[in-house]
């Protein structure tokens, strides 16, 4: 009896000690972060330096070894360089670091779509602190996207890039290529701040300031038809009078990287609020229907392909938009829709995008009378190259890019539909580098190759 008391006071004083140490390393910072530390390089031996037991982790699990992640010898600091700021509108997310030469390195990050493989890095804005004077090198890393499902390097379609000291008067800039898809630019700071970007941005508050412009025009309505995944209004913008014979639609910007077809669509807009004698003709024969702006959360946060949710805003155009996921597209086909009950089917739409091709989408989705929509967009091509600069043509019958708005428009509703990409690093038919004011005269011949399109195919 004696004895088990004893042993029950013995229990309880071992059970008061052990309560103890598991509340002091708990309470205690020092000691919690001490036994971290000490477990930390088993997990990263485990982990990240190979070995036959990483081995068999490594094939129960099916994936490689992750081989890259060891801290670097040593950091380095670029001569000059203080900080890369990329804190403001449409900036592009991206994390860097000094080589041991001073070149710096430029991780662009990724944006992923939803279900899919498929990632995209591209966009480039943003605005490096150094001291004037310095010699810098950049170099772009993470241009390995994913794209339909396959990998495929940006690397190759980033030949030029843009530089600005005030974020509105930009110059190009030839950049070079490296092994490993890197991209190299090399840049003399004019003075403490410069811009990078891809091309000449479009920002939302651009826009902003031309739908404040427009609104009290006459020959504009702007008719709100929705929201993105962050709640922003999307609008398509009116130009003409709705009784014109023939209808129009554009749409800029489903990838947020693509800043060209905003410059093309203001050009347009401009052209047709002329008030002069070709303008009354052009909006006699047409009216313009503008979505200038379809992946608003995308631009504003410096993505470069897919909205909030990870859709491609250009793609699924072969099914109804789902509502929640990719609602820029919803409140798009619920216009869309709209129009044509009202017997208002736009006669043309044409869907603006930036690429390093710069060609007509031809769209071919398996619909009877498929030859008479070739026909009429070949008619279009014959138009673009007689009144604008364009050359590139279009795609040849082996390219598919099914669901695109242009396939699926054309599939489901009965409308000529293309896709227009707009080459990002050179304008052949100008020998020139692209550029906003390139963009903008080439939407303001837009305004003919329309009133001639119309006036010839009759559709
Ligand atoms: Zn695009």
């Amino acid at each position: 009896m004696k004895s088990a008391l004893i042993l029950g006071l013995i229990a309880w004083l071992a059970g008061v000690v052990l309560l103890a140490e598991t509340t002091s390393q708990d309470a205690n910072p020092i000691r919690a972060s001490a036994s971290a530390a000490i477990r930390e390089p088993v997990l990263g031996r485990m982990q990240f330096t190979g070995g036959p037991r990483e081995e068999g982790l490594a094939g129960r699990s099916g994936s490689a070894p992750i081989m890259d992640r060891k801290l670097p010898d040593a950091v380095h600091q670029t001569p000059g360089l203080e900080f890369i700021d990329t804190s403001f509108e449409n900036a592009s997310p991206l994390w860097y670091e000094s080589a041991t030469d001073g070149t710096v390195r430029l991780f662009l990050l990724y944006d992923h779509e939803r279900s899919s493989p498929n990632r995209a890095a591209g966009h480039i804005h943003f605005l490096i602190h150094a001291a004037p004077g310095s010699k810098l090198t950049l170099e772009f890393l993470n241009l390995n996207n994913v794209w339909n499902g396959k990998p495929g390097s940006v690397a190759r379609e980033l030949k030029t890039l843009v530089i600005s000291e005030d974020g509105r008067n930009w110059k190009p800039m030839p950049t070079q290529a490296l092994l490993g898809n890197r991209v190299q630019l090399q840049v003399e700071m004019p003075g403490p701040r410069l811009f990078v970007a891809r091309i000449e941005p479009y920002r939302l508050s651009d826009l902003d300031r031309l739908l404040a412009k427009l609104r009290p025009h006459r020959l504009v309505r702007i008719t709100p038809i929705g929201h993105t995944v962050q709640g922003r209004p999307l609008e398509i913008i009116r130009l003409g009078h709705s009784r014109a014979p023939y209808r129009v639609f554009v749409r800029a910007r489903a990838h947020p990287w693509e800043s060209g077809g905003n410059w093309v669509a203001e050009g347009l807009i401009q052209r047709l609020l002329k008030g002069d004698a070709d303008a009354r003709r052009f909006l006699d024969c047409y009216c313009v229907y503008i979505l200038p702006m379809a992946n608003k959360d995308g631009v504003v946060r410096g993505l470069t392909r897919f909205n909030l949710q990870g859709k491609d805003l250009n793609r699924d155009w072969d099914q109804p938009a789902d509502p929640l996921l990719a609602p820029e597209n919803a409140a798009l086909e619920s216009w869309l829709e709209q129009m044509i009950r009202m017997g208002k089917a736009p006669h043309l739409a044409i869907e603006l995008h930036n690429d390093g091709g710069g060609q007509l989408h031809l769209s071919r989705p398996p619909i009877p009378k498929l030859n008479r929509h070739i026909e009429r967009i070949a008619v279009l091509e014959k138009l673009l190259r007689r009144h604008t600069w364009f050359t590139e043509g279009t795609t040849p019958p082996s390219f598919h890019n099914s669901g695109t708005l242009g396939d699926g428009w054309l599939e489901r509703y009965g409308i000529d539909a293309v896709v227009h990409e707009l080459n990002c690093n050179w304008i052949a038919g100008l020998n020139d580098y692209p550029s906003a004011r390139h963009w903008m005269s080439y939407g303001e011949k837009m305004a003919t190759v329309i009133f001639e399109y119309f006036n010839t195919v009759q559709p």
